[in-house]
């Protein structure tokens, strides 16, 4: 008896579908001649391809024309796969009580990258194209012009796999900066101006910490290495964004001192112990060979970062 009612309705709901196969959809089209002013859609490959999901996933416990059956999150703009996202934020076994105290989680940490690419347009594109699923919140170009491409509160795909002390999604927590640079070149004076102007205004209107203005390879040392190694960290810090230390009066450190202890405490995962030297000594080790190893030189730096932030 079960299975007889099951295909009467999978036989209803095939109906169904066949008669929708038949429908169009009409789109306006705001273009200019010798474009039509509209066309027709035909909507049954769409339909047909709804049908075999349908058909797929049907189980006889499952109550039928149920929407959450049909896969539609690939054709979804990214406003209503927000308002999905939020519905699934619900928990459904408990009771509901509307709270009326709250806003939205802001940014606290900012993570500055370098484009790799040859220009803004070009970032923009990449950007924008649906299969890179990378984006950011701010462009920065060489001559200091700032695009923004997504409102704070929201949550960018920049940082990717990346772990800083004991945060494991940096997306969640960041803003993301996008430096136009091919990777290999200074930064120029505009845009670092220009950069600075904006995490200014950044750290003021969400309270960031000093500590918290880190780069992409500092939390994804082994696949990242950007921004590179012309990026002026030392005046970013000079003006309270991110650490750097005192160059003129370095100490040896104390016997003690457990310099991989002190790239943890400073935010490194030490998981790989090479990437998260690499990424220290591109960052702080100005001039000098990038490589694995921490001579004196670097071990003072470190101490003295230590000393001064920790
Ligand atoms: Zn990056």
């Amino acid at each position: 008896m079960r299975n007889f009612s099951f295909l009467v309705v999978v036989g209803l709901l095939l109906f169904m579908a066949s008669c929708v196969s038949r429908k169009t959809t009409t789109v306006e089209l705001k273009g200019k001649e010798p474009l039509p002013g509209r066309i027709i859609v035909d909507t049954a490959v769409l339909q047909q391809a709804v049908q075999e999901v349908v058909k797929d996933t049907i189980k006889p416990d499952i109550p039928l024309l149920d929407t959450s059956l049909i896969p539609i999150a690939p054709l979804l703009t990214p406003e209503e796969r927000l308002a999905e996202q939020k519905r699934s934020g619900i928990y459904k076994q408990a009771d509901w009580a509307s709270a009326i105290h709250y806003d939205l989680r802001k940014p606290n940490f900012v993570i500055i990258h370098h484009t790799s690419q040859n220009s803004v347009a070009q970032t923009i594109r990449t950007f924008q194209l649906e299969h890179t699923q990378v984006s950011a919140h701010y462009v920065v170009g060489k001559d200091g012009q700032i695009v923004q491409m997504l409102n704070d509160y929201e949550r960018a795909w920049h940082a990717g796999r990346s772990k800083w002390g004991a945060v494991t999604d940096l997306n969640s927590v960041s803003i993301g900066i996008e430096l136009d640079n091919n990777g290999r070149e200074p930064f120029p004076e505009q845009q670092i101006g220009a950069l600075l102007v904006l995490l200014d205004t950044l750290k003021t209107r969400y309270n960031i910490p000093q500590l918290n203005f880190i780069g992409h390879a500092d939390v994804a040392p082994t696949r990242k290495d950007d921004p590179n190694a012309f990026f002026p960290w030392k005046k970013l810090a000079e003006r309270g964004f991110g650490i750097w230390y005192n160059e003129d009066y370095l100490l040896e450190p104390p016997a003690n001192f457990n310099p991989v202890d002190a790239l943890k405490i400073i935010g490194y995962d030490t998981s790989n112990l090479g990437a998260a030297i690499r990424a220290f000594k591109r960052k702080f080790i100005v001039n000098k060979e990038v490589d694995t190893i921490l001579t004196s030189y670097d071990r003072a730096v470190l101490y003295d970062l230590y000393r001064k932030y920790y």
